[in-house]
């Protein structure tokens, strides 16, 4: 079954909803506040985990790195996919087991590669040679996975080419990495973050199938396929529900792997967006002349406060009043800062009510992901976003 939820549909569950909103409407806030629901987190991990079957889920630390969500998933069964050495140390203090973290960053420090090694961290990933040589020197013996390079994403927010490698490549890095004493187990790759549908991931698969076939021929012994991250939230599109989601992700992959013996997946927004609301304020409407159109609403967070994936207005968050039931019309957004990057939609204007006026109360559904780890210390002396799990 497959559950759409309908563009300005609650994309949460009443119960999910109404605890948020019962908190944030007992509550003042002085400046923009981040509220997780656990409870939500749960209720997400047990769908994504029901649908992704045999596979583990690697959580991506960085979507939110909120202590109570890493030891709220540690508790779950969660592992986890960590980028540095900081979210390694967060998920063993709040219990994690070394065996359930995984080193998932391309790019490492040689230091932090060691200091994983020693605290029992054995699965490092790596897509150049001198990370190889990097992981070989001070991690000896240890299991490494090739992030491919995705050529095509479909994704709201791709992950371009910063990461990965092509498939020529990717088949030498095994010959060196068992040259060099590691144990090659296997490959990885990201979709692409917020792939809104799951047969988005089929050509990708197609393509990585081709590539894993050739590892095997090669003689490589291939154990583990890591798919990544890449599972939605409800921004405004038409998503599918999370089970029926990753479902239907694992049935494309076990149709081109059958017989893999270990499937990671690593979802970051697909975990956590849904649980989160940020509480904001407006700080001014205004207009540039008399014969301007369009209002200017300003907020008391940014571009730079949290809202870093605006960037092209990629990501649109879903933004609610408490004069919603009042005449609508378009504006643009922007953020406090004095940087005139800080404009959140201008292209495709938002439509907030034209009663909206400083002081007030703005909600900002689904951000619970990548919003607190993308925030500034204290850009413009404006304070970073504040983060309060419940
Ligand atoms: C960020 C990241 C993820 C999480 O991606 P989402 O799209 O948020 O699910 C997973 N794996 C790796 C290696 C990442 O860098």
């Amino acid at each position: 079954m497959s559950i759409h939820y309908a563009p300005n549909a609650a994309p949460f569950s009443v119960d999910s909803a109404s605890r948020l909103d019962a908190y944030v409407a007992g509550q003042n806030f002085d400046k923009p506040t981040l509220v997780m629901d656990l409870d939500r987190v749960s209720d997400q991990y047990r769908a994504l985990q029901a649908g992704l079957g045999r596979a583990d889920i690697h959580y991506a630390v960085k979507a939110n790195p909120a202590r109570q969500i890493i030891a709220r998933l540690v508790d779950l069964g969660s592992h986890f996919d960590a980028a540095s050495r900081g979210e390694i140390a967060l998920c063993l203090e709040e219990g994690a087991a070394p065996s359930e973290i995984s080193f998932g960053n391309t790019i490492k420090r040689a230091s932090d590669i060691a200091w994983a090694w020693e605290r029992g961290i054995t699965l490092f990933s790596a897509d150049a040679e001198e990370e190889l040589e990097k992981i070989a020197e001070n991690a000896p013996g240890a299991s490494v996975y090739i992030r491919l390079i995705v050529e095509v994403s479909q994704a709201d927010w791709p992950l371009s080419r910063k990461f990965g490698c092509d498939r020529d490549m990717a088949l030498h890095l095994l010959d060196v990495a068992k040259a060099l004493g590691l144990n090659p187990v296997g490959f990885s790759f990201h979709v692409g973050s917020q792939t809104r549908r799951a047969e988005m991931w089929a050509p990708t698969l197609d393509a990585l199938s081709l590539i894993w076939r050739a590892a095997l021929d090669a003689g490589h012994d291939l154990s583990l396929l890591n798919i990544g991250g890449g599972f939605p939230a409800f921004y405004g599109e038409e998503i599918d529900a999370p089970t029926a989601y990753a479902a239907q992700v694992i049935a494309l992959v076990e149709a081109r792997f059958p017989n893999v013996a270990r499937i990671m997946a690593e979802p970051g927004r697909g975990l956590v967006a849904e649980a989160g609301v940020i509480v904001a304020e407006v700080m001014l409407v205004s207009r540039k002349s008399d014969r301007d159109m369009h209002r200017w609403v300003y907020l008391d967070i940014g571009r730079f406060s949290g809202l870093a994936e605006t960037e092209g207005e990629a990501i649109r968050y879903q933004f609610e009043t408490v004069r919603d039931a009042e005449t609508m019309g378009p504006c643009i957004l922007a953020g406090p800062s004095c940087d005139s990057a800080d404009v959140l939609y201008e292209k495709r204007p938002v439509s907030l009510p034209l009663s909206l006026k400083s002081g007030d109360r703005v909600l900002i559904r689904n951000t619970g992901a990548y919003t607190s780890t993308y925030s500034s210390v204290c850009f413009n002396g404006f304070p970073p976003l504040d983060v309060v799990v419940i």
